[in-house]
């Protein structure tokens, strides 16, 4: 008589999942290391070139039609309370920005 057998094979262990940047399970909230804030923020465009385009009416005036900015330079973050440069957080910006 054959009992079928309990014994379980195959055991799964559970690795534990260790996230190099423990920081980034707080509610993703950029802090400034330096200062605390985690409030002001600000960001600076080093290069911007601004296309307007126009159309020129019958009577010789323009109107114009749309703006566009395309950043030609790099994009830096600051922290508003003390300046420091936080441009390593400035992808988690862009990531959180609605
Ligand atoms: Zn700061």
């Amino acid at each position: 008589m054959n009992l079928p057998s309990k014994e379980k094979t195959g055991k799964k262990t559970k690795s534990k999942i260790t996230t190099p940047f423990p920081s980034l399970q707080m509610g993703k909230r950029v802090v400034c290391p330096r200062c605390g804030n985690d409030w002001h923020f600000y960001e600076v465009a080093e290069d911007v070139m601004l296309t307007t385009r126009y159309i020129q009416n019958a009577d010789g005036s323009f109107t114009p039609q749309s703006d566009e900015s395309s950043i030609l330079g790099e994009v830096k973050f600051f922290c508003g309370e003390c300046n420091t440069d936080l441009t390593q957080f400035h992808n988690r910006l862009m990531e959180m920005l609605f």
